[in-house]
């Protein structure tokens, strides 16, 4: 049989996924479990996910041919504009998705963990939508700097509640929504905002993801004549953008793939969030995975310069494909992506994210070849990051 990099019947990738989760979460994790495939593949649900994605979100995105990007690098450069998408990144194609899956399990209170708070507009964006109550778990540290996304929150209705324990960051807030879940275990669905977590969330939100690569493939058919790819490069903080990117050629050997994650100051600096190569395994949020960890167990707070990049795991998929080197994965430093970001800018008038900017970061430094097509994904639009650009504007 074909190897495939697709998930196991019992939610692994290869050694890695699964469920390790708490007695008192067994129930709804199982709950989801039984449900998600009946649902996602029913009619009712692809029809209003694929109105919603359309009308609501603003899909197909473009795939844009970057013709001045392509000089550049000296091969043909295709960007997938995820930044056009309503709310300005990948993320509304996950929580349009699950508020679905929420609605047709009779779900009536929506939580969700947030980081930089990208996630958390995105959930509350489709529970206003959908009148849903709609509870956000934020850490403390994020809440005092990403003050923007904290109002935009409120605005659309959600309730930040700020998280005091640990570093009072994305895994600590992640864990107070897995608590939160284990005491509103009946009326409750927690919408995870990347492929991490304990199985199905993965699967859930790479099928939601896939959507990218299903138009990349009609896209790239039509301005190349071919439906596939040479190399498709995406930036990987949990995995959500790079799986959706690639799920639909996961298993095909003519498409390279490239992840970049966040080198930070360098990947011996300790001051990094490169998880798939600083990363050991271990279990973190329900999976099992690679997890930045000191020699005891416990995890160590990453840093990149995105704040959307710093989450000490990664998505099991991801980890697998690493590990059975389907993926190339680098380390991007900030620099890098800064000079990146501020490159594209100039050469194709487009402001990434700064996450997005860790993946054009990656091209400097693949050999390619003049005819090779690349599909880069530009996961979102860099108006949130604008400060960064400033202090960092020579
Ligand atoms: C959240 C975010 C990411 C990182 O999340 P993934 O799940 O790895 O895709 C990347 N880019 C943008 C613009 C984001 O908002």
């Amino acid at each position: 049989m074909k190897k495939t990099f697709q998930i196991d019947e019992n939610g692994y990738y290869g050694p890695y996924g699964g469920a390790y989760i708490p007695e008192i979460l067994h129930k709804c994790v199982e709950e989801l479990r039984e449900n998600y495939l009946p649902i996602m593949e029913s009619e009712s649900f692809k029809e209003e996910f694929n109105l919603l994605l359309n009308d609501y979100a603003g899909r197909p995105s473009p795939l844009y041919f970057a013709p001045r990007l392509s000089e550049r690098y000296g091969c043909r450069i295709y960007l997938k504009r995820e930044d056009l998408n309503h709310t300005g990144a990948h993320k509304i194609n996950n929580t349009i998705g699950q508020i679905l899956i929420a609605q047709r399990m009779g779900k009536r209170r929506i939580i969700a963990e947030t980081g930089a708070g990208q996630h958390g507009v995105a959930t509350a964006t489709v529970c206003a939508m959908k009148n849903m109550e709609c509870i956000v778990y934020m850490g403390k540290t994020d809440v005092e700097r990403q003050y923007t996304n904290v109002q935009k929150m409120r605005m659309l209705g959600a309730e930040v509640r700020p998280v005091t324990s640990g570093n009072m960051t994305l895994k600590d807030a992640t864990n107070e929504a897995i608590r939160d879940w284990c005491c509103h275990p009946s009326d409750t669905h927690y919408i995870i905002g990347s492929t991490v977590g304990p199985h199905p969330y993965p699967d859930i939100v790479a099928r939601l993801q896939s959507v990218i690569s299903k138009e990349i493939r009609g896209q790239i058919l039509e301005k190349e004549g071919r439906d596939y790819p040479d190399y498709l490069i995406a930036c990987v903080g949990g995995g959500s953008n790079a799986a959706g990117t690639v799920y639909d050629y996961i298993d095909d050997d003519r498409v390279k793939i490239v992840l970049a994650e966040a080198g930070g100051e360098g990947i011996t600096s300790g001051r990094s969030a490169a998880t798939i190569q600083l990363g050991r395994v271990g279990i973190i949020h329900g999976s099992r995975t690679l997890v930045m960890q000191n020699e005891d167990g416990q995890i160590e707070e990453p840093y990149s310069i995105s704040a959307g990049l710093d989450y000490p795991g990664i998505g099991p998929i991801h980890a697998n494909m690493a590990q059975e080197k389907r993926a190339r994965v680098l380390a991007i430093n900030d620099d890098e992506a800064l000079k990146a970001a501020f490159e594209l800018t100039r050469l194709e008038g487009i402001i990434p994210a700064l996450e997005s900017a860790h993946a054009l970061g990656a091209l400097p430094k693949i050999k390619f070849k003049p005819n090779d097509v690349v599909v880069l994904t530009v996961s979102g639009r860099g108006d949130k990051d604008i400060e960064t650009y400033i202090r960092h504007m020579s």
